[in-house]
């Protein structure tokens, strides 16, 4: 007899059949990474927000299949469907398939008619929230449902939090209703072709590709890669990987670089193919010196750790809009004497106005402002002369200042152990070895930094705690401009 296979799983088949298998047969195979597991958790929280938003009166109904049960749950949501209220995750079974829908709404005062609306943490839709769309709507109607219209709920980016709890506008709508409800031959043929797969007693023979991060990075990777052998030299060490007899060689198998020949490289990848398998350094120092010479001391060498949050907390700020909490500003003057700045603020209330106050303080005067990828520095510094009128001429100014170190490195440096990577961590420890990330204490990197502001902020935080990551966080932002400096005098020839 078939088993009803839930809307995830049919998705996991849409991803991969392998992988609908793996989550059937062997779920304990499964690693979710920490990203994966953030967007469950920023989902719940836009789900719940959601409700609040579509049944302000507190009118609906929330069922609980996890708790309830899931027989007990679809004969709830059975019963509820005679009714006239909003109902959440209301569950449907039928032709062997499951839906649970985030949000049922009756249709005019309730005739029994409904309109159905998905909620997603995602700026944009996507083709498999069409998808998933299409499953819910044939679901749903293959149960009984009268289902007069389907939406799909997400996050308007444009939106600006005005504060005091009110989320009305951070979702909007996008219905998908015909084009969800002409897909339900489509749905039925997956379904038939899921249910074939789920009644495999071996495992399909599907290797891993693209299609393992997309839509969602795979949680069996770690399984279906575990037998390959990993190529000594991958090709996806060489940057920028556009050229398409490039990407036909390597879709064709091409794993290792040295399999790739020359002429279907450009400068910058036969450069990293060559210097990788002579294990030799690339150091153009006269062009980086000519690079940095336009922009002599006293300098500023500056970076951020930014924070964003799917459901905005601080009036005045969009979903997902990238708020600097802290800097570090180590400063060279034209002796070489060095000073260090730093600002960090971990009360929980808004960062912008104290940092960009403090940033200005910190970089007042004259000389180059130099950042590693500019482009990330320059945005957040906009965005806050955009948010304080009053402090947009001295913002705008600073950002005029910026010099990137990052370009320089592209196009002057390569080691080995960069592995086709330029971030400052890749190329610190052949430039400055004594300066090491993995010496760090608790947070090593700018994941780490967000997650360590989080729980500062949270008010269940102990004092003792909040001050522990305070030293880590200022350890690790400190790090990061001095490695800069570090960078800037082996480039500029004032180290060796
Ligand atoms: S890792 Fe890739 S091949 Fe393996 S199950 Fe996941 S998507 Fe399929």
């Amino acid at each position: 007899m078939p088993i009803r296979l839930s809307k995830s799983k049919l998705l996991a088949f849409r991803q991969c059949e392998r992988r609908l298998w793996l989550e059937l047969h062997r779920p304990r195979l499964r690693q979710d990474d920490g990203a994966s597991q953030a967007a469950f958790a920023v989902g719940h929280q836009v789900g719940d927000l959601a409700r609040s938003l579509y049944d302000p009166g507190r009118l609906g109904v929330l069922l609980d299949p996890q708790t309830e049960g899931f027989d007990a749950a679809l004969a709830r949501s059975r019963e509820l469907l005679a009714s006239a209220q909003p109902v959440f995750e209301a569950g449907f079974a039928a032709a062997g398939a499951l839906a649970f829908a985030d949000i049922l709404l009756p249709v005019d005062g309730g005739a029994r008619r409904w309109r159905m609306v998905e909620v997603k943490s995602s700026t944009s839709v996507k083709d498999y929230h069409r998808e998933d769309a299409a499953i819910q709507a044939y679901v749903a109607r293959a149960a009984g449902v009268q289902l007069e219209g389907i939406a799909l709920a997400r996050i308007d980016s444009r939106w600006t939090y005005p504060g005091k709890g009110d989320y009305r506008g951070l979702l909007v709508e996008e219905d998908l209703s015909a084009e969800a409800f002409a897909r339900g031959a489509e749905v039925a043929s997956w379904i038939a072709r899921a249910q074939a797969v789920a009644a495999q007693e071996d495992e399909p023979a599907i290797q891993p590709g693209e299609h393992c991060d997309s839509p969602y990075a795979c949680g069996f990777a770690a399984h279906c890669g575990g037998g390959a052998p990993a190529a000594e030299y991958p090709v996806q060490w060489l940057p920028r990987i556009a050229s398409r007899a490039l990407k036909e060689r390597i879709a064709g198998g091409a794993a290792d670089m040295r399999e790739l020949p020359d002429e279907l490289l450009n400068d910058k990848q036969r450069r990293v193919k060559s210097h990788t398998l002579s294990g030799e350094v690339y150091f153009d120092a006269a062009g980086a010196a000519a690079d940095l010479a336009p922009h002599p001391l006293p300098a500023c060498f500056i970076d951020f750790e930014t924070i964003s949050f799917a459901v905005p907390i601080w009036q005045g700020t969009r979903p997902f809009q990238m708020i600097p909490f802290q800097f570090s500003v180590h400063r060279l003057d034209d002796a070489g004497g060095l000073a260090h700045r730093a600002f960090l603020d971990l009360s929980g209330d808004d960062p912008s106005r104290g940092f960009a106050e403090a940033l200005l303080g910190a970089c007042a005067g004259e000389g180059p402002v130099f950042v590693y990828n500019a482009g990330f520095e320059t945005a957040r510094i906009a965005e806050l002369a955009a948010r304080f009128a009053d402090l947009a001429p001295g913002l705008l100014a600073l950002n005029a200042r910026v010099v990137d170190l990052l370009p320089v490195a592209r196009e002057r440096y390569y080691h080995p152990g960069q592995q086709g990577s330029w971030s400052i961590k890749q190329v610190l420890p052949a430039v400055a070895p004594e300066l090491r990330y993995e010496q760090l204490d608790g947070v090593q990197d700018g994941g780490a930094a967000m997650h360590a502001f989080m729980e500062a902020i949270d008010p269940g935080t102990e004092a003792a705690r909040r001050q522990q990551i305070e030293g880590q966080l200022l350890a690790y932002c400190h790090l990061d401009t001095l490695a800069m400096v570090r960078l800037w005098e082996v480039f500029s020839g004032r180290l060796e």
